[in-house]
C-alpha cells in the first residue's frame, strides 16, 4: 500500500474525538430535530456515542479494526431507540465488514468502507441520494472518492 494510513490505535482515537463531538452538541442537535420533529436527536446521539466510548473503553486495546467498528455499530444500536440508531449501527458494522483482516486502514480500505456504509445506509434507510438524508454525506464522499482519488492504490 502506498500513501497514508491508519491503525487500529489512530481509529480509536477517531471514533473517541467524533464521539465527544456529537456529545457536546446535543442540544444543537435537539434544536434542529425540533425544527421538525420531536427534538430528540441531541438526546439520541449523546446515548449512543457514549455508548461508543463506553465500549472502547471495554475492548481489548488490541482489538482489530473490523471487530471494533461491528462492536461499537453493535453498541450504537443497543443504546439507541429509533431509526438512527439502526441506521447508524449498520453502517458501523458495514464498515467493519468491509474492513475484515485489514490491519491498517488506507485509501482502498476507506473506499471499501464508503462503499459498504453507503449500501448499509441505504438499505437500513430506505432512502436514496438526493432525499437529503445521511445518505447524501457519505454518497457525496463516495462520488468525491471515485473521481477525485483514483490512483491512489
Ligand atoms: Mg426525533
Amino acid at each position: 500500500m502506498s500513501g497514508e494510513s491508519i491503525t487500529a490505535q489512530n481509529l480509536r482515537q477517531v471514533l473517541i474525538s467524533v464521539a465527544q463531538k456529537i456529545i457536546e452538541q446535543e442540544s444543537y442537535l435537539n434544536s434542529l430535530d425540533a425544527a421538525v420533529g420531536d427534538g430528540d436527536h441531541g438526546i439520541t446521539m449523546r446515548l449512543g456515542f457514549q455508548a461508543i466510548i463506553r465500549k472502547l473503553g471495554e475492548l481489548d486495546p488490541q482489538i482489530p479494526m473490523d471487530i471494533m467498528l461491528r462492536e461499537v455499530g453493535t453498541a450504537f444500536m443497543g443504546a439507541t431507540g429509533g431509526a438512527i440508531g439502526v441506521i447508524l449501527g449498520r453502517a458501523l458494522i458495514a464498515a467493519g465488514n468491509a474492513l475484515q483482516g485489514s490491519s491498517e486502514m488506507g485509501a482502498t480500505e476507506f473506499r471499501h468502507v464508503l462503499g459498504a456504509m453507503e449500501v448499509a445506509i441505504a438499505t437500513a434507510g430506505k432512502a436514496k441520494p438526493g432525499d437529503k438524508t445521511i445518505l447524501d454525506a457519505v454518497h457525496g464522499a463516495n462520488r468525491i472518492g471515485r473521481v477525485a482519488l483514483p490512483n491512489l492504490d
